[in-house]
């Protein structure tokens, strides 16, 4: 096999993860390594292959227009820049200074403030912008949300993800409501969200996607929206925009995977999906104090992943320690293990090549008949491990 990970010495990993940048994101798909390929060595008028993005974009998540940037993250600083610029040249060439300008307030959720390997309040302050927590962490309502909005406000920003707090936020609906009561417009960060329609049919302005997570493209951000916000949005690319730059392999390739995504076989590849899950929940089966049961993506998307929860008594070993066995072979399996200190993590069936399913399932099977031989318990303190991994000597 031809394996670039092999000729250059890097590990060939298998991704139960998720569509994870610390991992390189998801399989781009073929459609979209073609055209890639075909624009790489080609010039371009990049106005036009925009334009033609847009149209693509318009189509399938019922906006009026949108573009590719660098990636969803720089789409939240791209579309919080163009609703306090709008299309004036000047203020867009002074930001991230907001002095002149009439609005650089943002209001968000205080339980969306969260981390997607960066602060997502960052991406609205790398604008220039301020950001403004609505209620706490743990709740918030329509009066506060109408509370936090003044003549400053820009935008109000709502993140849609597993990452924010999952109950006693407002819904979409009613956040979209109080801020257009107000004239505010509304963006939404949607970045891991199969669904391209839904959010702005429920009324928001613009819309973010990732084109390297489900849609299996290349590194990008999908801005999509009414068509003032995207324009102003866009020409901030003249300005701190420059440093989130999109290459032409990027926006063809997007293009490329929003078509594929169209045609692709949905159906066929959640029963694949669902085929793997059912492979290591058998596999699984067998041991003593293993339990793993089906568990849906939070945020609703069509995908199920197979939550293990492992007794360290029962199994002779912490689900931590199985997480990092696996991880620590010449042929890595990585777990998603963002919540493990509970004594489970998760496997996702949706970033798999043939073949890697078995793989995955053989590699459970061995490390758990080695705790289960082992006289006393792997269980390595987890408080050390967490220090371990927050040190990056990188590059060392
Ligand atoms: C992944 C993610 C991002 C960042 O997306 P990139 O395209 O990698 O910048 C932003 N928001 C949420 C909710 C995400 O899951």
């Amino acid at each position: 096999m031809n394996d670039i990970r092999l000729d250059l010495g890097l590990r060939p990993v298998i991704n139960v993860s998720g569509t994870m940048t610390s991992l390189g994101a998801s399989i781009v798909v073929p459609a979209a390594v073609e055209a890639i390929t075909r624009m790489l060595p080609q010039f371009v008028e990049t106005g036009e292959l925009q334009k033609l993005a847009s149209r693509t974009i318009a189509r399938l998540c019922g906006s009026e227009a949108g573009f590719v940037t660098a990636s969803c993250a720089a789409g939240i600083t791209l579309a919080i820049a163009g609703t306090m610029t709008g299309d004036d040249r000047a203020a867009i060439e002074r930001l991230p200074d907001t002095a002149r300008l009439p609005r650089d307030e943002v209001a968000i959720q205080a339980g969306h403030m969260v981390g997607y390997g960066a602060p997502v309040e960052q991406g609205i302050r790398l604008a220039g912008a301020k950001p403004v927590m609505v209620g706490q962490a743990t709740s918030a309502e329509a009066y506060q949300l109408d509370g936090a909005i003044t003549e400053r406000t820009a935008a109000a920003l709502y993140v849609v993800s597993h990452h924010t707090v999952q109950y006693g936020q407002m819904t979409l609906e009613e956040f979209v409501e109080v801020a257009h009561a107000r004239g505010v417009p509304v963006i939404v960060d949607a970045a891991s969200e199969y669904d391209l329609k839904r959010f702005l049919a429920a009324g928001a302005d613009i819309v973010l996607y990732s084109s390297h997570k489900f849609l299996g493209g290349p590194t990008g951000g999908i801005v999509a929206g009414r068509k003032d916000l995207v324009r102003a949005a866009y020409l901030q690319n003249l300005g701190i925009g420059r440093g989130m730059k999109v290459g032409k392999e990027g926006v063809v390739g997007t293009i490329a995977a929003l078509e594929a995504w169209e045609t692709r076989d949905h159906a066929g590849i959640r029963a694949r999906e669902t085929e793997a899950l059912g492979l290591w929940q058998q596999a699984l089966a067998p041991f003593a104090g293993v339990n793993a049961v089906i568990d849906p993506d939070p945020t609703d998307n069509p995908l199920d992943r197979l939550k293990v929860h492992v007794d360290p008594a029962a199994a002779h070993i912490t689900a931590w320690d199985l997480g990092d066995a696996l991880a620590s072979n010449a042929q890595p399996v990585i777990v998603r293990d963002h919540e493990v200190e509970h004594g489970y993590f998760y496997l996702d069936p949706c970033n798999l090549h043939p073949g890697q399913a078995e793989v995955v399932a053989a590699r459970l099977g061995e490390e758990l008949e080695i705790a289960r031989r082992s006289n006393t318990p792997i269980a390595s303190d987890f408080a050390e491990r967490r220090k371990r991994r927050a040190v990056n000597r990188w590059p060392d």
